[in-house]
């Protein structure tokens, strides 16, 4: 089929930690719906996180994709990419479409709406730096948000997950997520920023990730049409929990990959015990 052979998806790993069960699953789902459409896979490595990036862990994460028989045709490394995010970011400057926020830390926790289920998010911003005036110049040293139509609704159908639907605004009192993060003062796009310039460079037709990452979805394809980019296809995977529901994160050692192939679990046991 020709439009099954442009199939490209990607493995997007950040070398902040050892791997666990849920990468394991989510990225052997992504490389049996590559292979399934007669497709290619990339694997980037999202090392934009210079306080917990380490190499040890790009190179473990390698090593534990090769155990697992995960094999990817190219790569990609977002430090080497900072000038294409630059690009993008100019792009959204120029558009009006970004504004500068000095909020700091506290004032962002000390805004936020109403305490977040989901951990990992950003939570909801108040539009305390909201200005009449977007921002003309990307200046450095500062932090920049993506300026969103308070009460417009984000609509997508998810390919594992069905219809989603989500609602953007500052002042909106039931409101998924407010302006967003594009720009960080450290002279790095926001990982929503990255995300969406990468995916296009890579001229990916399916994203495959976990569901914690669902309202990033929405974020990416506001930044998407901003920026006149193609929005891919979604197919967002189950989380995986341990024992007690707990969502597992790369701190549940106990779960990482390394752990468990030293135990000596074979591959064929861990894909039993995924399911898969
Ligand atoms: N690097 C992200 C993570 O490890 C995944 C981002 C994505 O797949 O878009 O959770």
């Amino acid at each position: 089929m020709t439009t099954s052979s442009k199939y490209v998806g990607r493995l997007a790993p950040s070398p902040t930690g050892l791997l666990h069960l849920g990468h394991a699953r989510t990225f052997l789902i992504a490389q049996q719906r590559a292979h399934a459409a007669g497709g290619k896979l990339w694997l980037r490595d999202e090392d934009l996180d210079l306080q917990r990036a380490r190499a040890e862990y790009a190179v473990a994460m390698r090593e534990d994709l090769h155990w697992l028989g995960i094999t990817w045709q190219q790569e990609m490394r977002q430090s080497d990419r900072l000038p294409a995010y630059r690009t993008a970011m100019q792009q959204l400057v120029a558009a009006g479409r970004v504004y500068k926020c000095s909020c700091s830390r506290k004032d962002l926790l000390s805004a936020m709406a109403a305490p977040h289920e989901d951990s990992d998010d950003e939570p909801v911003y108040n539009g305390r730096c909201r200005v009449a005036d977007p921002a003309h110049l990307l200046e450095e040293n500062a932090n920049y948000r993506f300026r969103v139509n308070d009460d417009e609704p984000v609509e997508f159908v998810d390919l594992a997950a069905g219809p989603q639907r989500f609602i953007c605004g500052c002042a909106v009192e039931r409101s998924d997520f407010g302006d967003f993060l594009v720009w960080r003062k450290d002279g790095l796009p926001s990982y929503q920023l990255a995300c969406v310039v990468d995916d296009a460079a890579m001229h990916i037709t399916e994203v495959v990730r976990g569901r914690d990452l669902l309202k990033s979805t929405a974020r990416q394809l506001l930044l998407q049409r901003a920026l006149g980019l193609t929005t891919p296809q979604y197919f967002h995977c189950e989380l995986m929990r341990d024992d007690n529901g707990i969502r597992l994160a790369k701190r549940h050692d106990a779960l990482s990959l390394r752990t468990l192939r030293l135990s000596g679990i074979s591959v064929a046991e861990l894909r039993a015990r995924l399911e898969l």
